[in-house]
Formats: structure tokens, C-alpha cells, sequence
């Protein structure tokens, strides 16, 4: 079905940094399947791993453990404030899921309280209860009638929370960082007045780590640059390094679903649950999240220059979630140009430009997609006087 606009190109290879595509022309890749493959494209322990594990055990039932699932969470719980995990196929089936957990949990214990409070602009995937939670202005007349029950506040705005709690109020739900509405970053005060909030009124505090998670913002998860910890965490894209991987995390306290409230047939298989647990292993060696924050530094820097040269405006982000805002929506035409010349790159809303590079990407590569991109800006843009 025609639901994306896509260019005239089929992509047949890839590795690290890079893709080919049906005619051999190689591209240089900050987008990485939409800040999914954070070891790059066809990563050598992602590859073995799955051929290892396909020739092992590939899915036993949902219904019974499974050694990689058990490993998988045993790391997850280990590296976080949370202590138990369901896994998932997709970051809306974790949000899903996490949405369920905190509804149940309302039903136990607040009176059958069940509104999630979420935020404008942000995005929490597309079921129909994850597009109800999404304040992305383009779902807002789609698909009617919603699922109800999620009002939202602004991002960075206390008191536009504090204004929408009431008796049946369950949980707060937010992006640490905005990704899909620009990288727009909730602030580490924020974050830490949402705690605050959140603990007195006895209501639950969920992020949706599915874009921050797994090392991109320089710390393995992005709640801990506020230091808060929240009740429960959603985790995707990267977790899986390329393949559909999921997971919803929550404390022991909140983790209150008895038998048949939640499944899935595919989920916590062995072949996937593998690849996620080489991907855990390379993000939590010692030193690969610092590299991750100096790259991101290093990206943030040559932008600023291209700012300065050309013009544009504010370079903003974490780790390597960055974006850049072009002033002016020529979004789409910067994003055409760059795929011409060579470069895939994003543009998450018409007037800004988003990187979301491989979290090994290599300084060589930075200065390649700044050279490409400093041509398309010349061609496009006239520098100012
Ligand atoms: C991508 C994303 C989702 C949805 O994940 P899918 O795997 O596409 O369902 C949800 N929340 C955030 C913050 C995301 O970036």
C-alpha cells in the first residue's frame, strides 16, 4: 500500500555507515532505518548471532522461557531503576502494553483511575490508543473515534500538567526528548517537577525511551541525565540494533498484570531477543557511551559552523539525537538534494533537519556529511551577506 511517499530507489547492501543501492550508487547513512541500527547496518556480532541462534532455537511459545529472553531482561533490569520486563515486536506494542499496565494498576489501586496525561507534539506510535496518546497535529482528525482518556499538557510547562490532574488521572506519559516533533528536549527540571508531582499525587511516571533509549543520548537510558527514576520505561527501535525488538519495563511495585492480561505470539522469541542481547553487550562496554557524547559533541560543533556559514538557526540535542533548525521550510528540498548527492538524513518537520547517525559512527564519517551537506546548502541557500 502507497503509505509513504518514497524516492525511485531500492537499497540492496548495506554496512556500517553506508547503503548501496540497485545500481551500486553508495550513500552515506545518518538516519540508520529511522535511529534504529545503532551498530550501523549489518553489524558483524548482530549478523553471527542471528545465524547462530536461527540454527538453535527460534521460537519455543510465549508460554515458555527461553535462555536469550531470560539473559536479555536479566541485563535490562541490572542496567536500570526497573525490575521486570515484557517484551514486544514494536515501540507501539510496548507503549501499548505500558498503557494496559498503568490502566490495571488504576483499576487496583486508584479506583479504576485511567487517564494518561501525554503531551503535545509528542509521539507514541500508531495503534489506535498510541496515535490517541500522540499530540502530533496530523493524527488529530484521523481514525475517529480515538481511544479516550489522554489530555494533553506542554512540554516543559508544570503547571499545564498540575491544571489536567484529577480523580481519575493515572499517569503521566512523555518522550524525553521529543524526537519525531524536532528533538525538542525535556528539561532536567522539568523532569524532576514531574517526579515531584507525580510521587505526591500518587500517579505514575512514564517515559517513552523508545527513540532515547539504549545509549543515543550519551547515558544508556535518557531519564538519567535528570537523575530522576521513573515507574515505568518503554524501550524499541535500537534495543533490536535493525531487528523488530521491543520491550516494556516497570518497577515491582507497578508491575501488577495477572495471567491472560497481556501476550503476544512473538514476543520474547530467542532469535530476536539474542540480537537484542549482543546489542545490549557492545552498548554497556566500558567507553562506548562516552564516545557516543563525544561524537554527538563533535557533530553539534561542524553544524554550528554550517549554522554560522549558511545562516540557518539553533543546533540542538543529546548524544547523537540532533537537529538543526534550517530558519525556513526547505525541510523536504534539503532532504532530496542530500539523497542526490549521496546523503540520507531527516527532516522530522518542514523547517528542521534531524541526525540520527549510527552511535559508532565514525569522525571521518561527521566530516563527510558535513562537506555533502555544506554543497547542498550552497546550492540551495545563498550564504548571507
Ligand atoms: C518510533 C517511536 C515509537 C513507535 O515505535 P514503532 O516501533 O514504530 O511502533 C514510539 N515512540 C517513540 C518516541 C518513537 O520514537
Amino acid at each position: 500500500m502507497d503509505v509513504t511517499a518514497r524516492p525511485p530507489i531500492i537499497f540492496k547492501r548495506g554496512s556500517g555507515s553506508y547503503l548501496w543501492d540497485q545500481d551500486g550508487k553508495k550513500y552515506l547513512d545518518f538516519v540508520q532505518g529511522w535511529a534504529v541500527n545503532c551498530l550501523g547496518h549489518c553489524p558483524a556480532n548482530v549478523a553471527k548471532v542471528i545465524s547462530e541462534q536461527s540454527r538453535e532455537l527460534i521460537t519455543p511459545s510465549p508460554a515458555f522461557f527461553n535462555e536469550p529472553s531470560i539473559q536479555l531482561a536479566r541485563i535490562l533490569v541490572e542496567n536500570s531503576c526497573l525490575q521486570r520486563v515484557f517484551f514486544a515486536n514494536s515501540g507501539a506494542e510496548a507503549n501499548e502494553g505500558a498503557i494496559k499496565l498503568t490502566r490495571k494498576w488504576g483499576e487496583l489501586n486508584k479506583n479504576g483511575a485511567y487517564e494518561i496525561i501525554t503531551f503535545v507534539d509528542g509521539f507514541h506510535g500508531r495503534t489506535l490508543a498510541t496515535m490517541s496518546a500522540s499530540g502530533k497535529p496530523h493524527f488529530e482528525k484521523l481514525f475517529e473515534p480515538k481511544v479516550e482518556g489522554f489530555p494533553k499538557a506542554k512540554l516543559n510547562d508544570i503547571k499545564s500538567v498540575a491544571a489536567l490532574i484529577t480523580p481519575n488521572t493515572v499517569a503521566v506519559m512523555l518522550e524525553p526528548v521529543q524526537g519525531e516533533a524536532g528533538v525538542r528536549i525535556a528539561e532536567n527540571s522539568f523532569l524532576q517537577e514531574l517526579q515531584q508531582l507525580t510521587r505526591n499525587k500518587n500517579i505514575l511516571l512514564i517515559l517513552d525511551e523508545i527513540q532515547t533509549g539504549v545509549g543515543r543520548t550519551g547515558t544508556l537510558w535518557g531519564y538519567q541525565h535528570s537523575g530522576i527514576t521513573p515507574d515505568i520505561i518503554t524501550l524499541g527501535k535500537m534495543l533490536g540494533g535493525g531487528v523488530p525488538l521491543a520491550a516494556l519495563l516497570a518497577t515491582e511495585r507497578v508491575s501488577c498484570f495477572e495471567h491472560g492480561d497481556q501476550g503476544g505470539t512473538f514476543n520474547g522469541n530467542p532469535l530476536m531477543t539474542a540480537v537484542g542481547r549482543a546489542v545490549m553487550e557492545s552498548v554497556v562496554k566500558p567507553g562506548f557511551l562516552q564516545n557516543v557524547s563525544v561524537l554527538g559533541g563533535y557533530i553539534t560543533k561542524r553544524l554550528s559552523e554550517l549554522s554560522v556559514r549558511f545562516g540557518l538557526g539553533e543546533v540542538r540535542g543529546r548524544g547523537l539525537l540532533i537537529a538543526l533548525d534550517l530558519n525556513r521550510s526547505i525541510g523536504s528540498k534539503i532532504v532530496e538534494e542530500s539523497l542526490v548527492s549521496g546523503l540520507i538524513i531527516n527532516a522530522p518537520r518542514p523547517d528542521i533537519l534531524r541526525f540520527m547517525p549510527a552511535l559508532n559512527v565514525e569522525t571521518s564519517e561527521v566530516d563527510e556529511m558535513v562537506e555533502i551537506l555544506g554543497d547542498v546548502f550552497a546550492r540551495i541557500l545563498a550564504p548571507p551577506d
